[in-house]
């Protein structure tokens, strides 16, 4: 039996205090949740197990929320949980989100002998003043340590996170912080633009911060001035957001740009799996009490059309700076419908994609504009 890849995470919704800008599931932090998330995965775990029969794992990730609050032992127990009963890829990728405020040597040595070799640390900016305006709990130079720190535990795959587009964010406050990163030991590093998503502290004040956030002209300057950066670095743009060292690309992230099945556990988890997604209830009380009763917890569940899944892929795809073989893809997922191949000759005649021997790419000026292919590719 061929065995497919396939990935699984973990969603861990614990963290210290809520940040302005967050609209994840997210619960403060305390011991008798976590203890019932536990109890949770361990349950849910057992009702998903017999799909998984068959396939290879080729990345696990325990993200949040802040998964570095659920202690070393019990990454490690899900960790045997997972080997109990599946095959992981020799290479296999596990990835521990942290935040640096969380980071000390002693328990990222025991997340590496748990199984951990990835972390992702959540940086965001360098900036005093920001990271205020953010209510990130760390400062800069606990950020610049926490990398250091976690390379001398033994996890030498470490992927920060920076954010951009913050209201008063300045070219020279960005400029610094990439300059700040450069003594750091990191093989991989993902770029958010800020978004004022309802429920957050952000979409409260949003008339207030509006007038102070960085204008498209400034915006494009950051994306261009970060590329040059990272790429003198060492490290280069394999997809629209994220940089990488040579063969350090995200094992577990390329998968959903190329459509891999994987299974998320845990309340508010996603997950992707055989032409279906589903989604787990954001409530950690609701998720265990469904549990309990032997039901799996989801709380929205679709079967994928597949000319929209079809179209779907394709844009996703898109994001990698590789681009899609046309005749690989077709091939895997069947023919394109008429009106998205107009589209794509459309966006070929305006410069947004290019086409050589059928691997279709984003241009330089696609890279700016994706959302505009993909709001006409879907
Ligand atoms: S650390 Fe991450 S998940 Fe937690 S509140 Fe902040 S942004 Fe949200």
């Amino acid at each position: 039996m061929v065995k497919l890849p396939v990935s699984i995470y973990f969603h861990i919704p614990f963290c210290t205090r809520k940040c302005h800008y967050c609209h994840f599931y997210v619960l403060i932090d305390n011991e008798n949740g976590k203890e019932k998330l536990a109890e949770g995965f361990k349950l849910e775990w057992a009702l998903i197990e017999p799909i998984l029969f068959g396939k290879k794992i080729s990345s696990i990730y325990f993200g949040g929320g802040t998964p570095a609050l659920f202690k070393p032992h019990r990454i490690a127990s899900l960790l045997k949980m997972i080997q109990g009963s599946c095959e992981l890829s020799s290479d296999v990728e596990i990835t521990l989100e942290a935040n640096p405020e969380n980071i000390d040597l002693q328990s990222m040595k025991e997340y590496a002998a748990a199984g951990i070799n990835r972390a992702s640390i959540g940086i965001q900016t360098l900036d005093p003043a920001l990271l205020q305006l953010l209510g990130r709990l760390h400062h800069s130079n606990t950020a610049l340590k926490a990398v250091e720190t976690t390379f001398q535990a033994g996890i030498e795959n470490i992927s920060i996170d920076l954010m951009y587009d913050l209201p008063h964010q300045t070219l020279k406050q960005w400029t610094n912080t990439l300059h700040l990163i450069k003594q750091l030991p990191i093989s991989h590093l993902s770029l958010y633009n800020l978004t004022i998503e309802p429920h957050t502290l952000f979409f409260k004040n949003e008339k207030a911060l509006q007038p102070h956030l960085p204008s498209q002209e400034m915006s494009l300057a950051m994306i261009e001035n970060a590329r040059e950066e990272l790429e003198n670095m060492g490290l280069k743009r394999y997809e629209i957001s994220a940089f990488s060292k040579p063969g350090k690309e995200s094992r577990h992230n390329s998968g959903y740009w190329t459509g891999r099945q994987f299974l998320g556990f845990g309340p508010s988890a996603f997950s992707y799996w055989e032409n279906k997604r589903f989604r787990n209830i954001a409530h950690l009380g609701k998720y265990c009490e469904s549990l309990k009763l032997g039901q799996l917890p989801r709380d929205f569940e679709e079967e994928l059309d597949p000319e929209a899944h079809r179209r779907e892929l394709l844009v996703i795809r898109l994001r990698l700076m590789e681009g899609v073989d046309i005749d690989h893809f077709t091939k895997e997922y069947g023919e394109l419908d008429p009106q998205t191949k107009d589209s794509i000759k459309r966006l070929i005649h305006d410069g947004f994609l290019t086409k050589n021997n059928h691997r279709l790419q984003l241009s330089e000026k696609g890279i700016l504009f994706y959302d505009t292919i993909a709001v006409e590719l879907i």
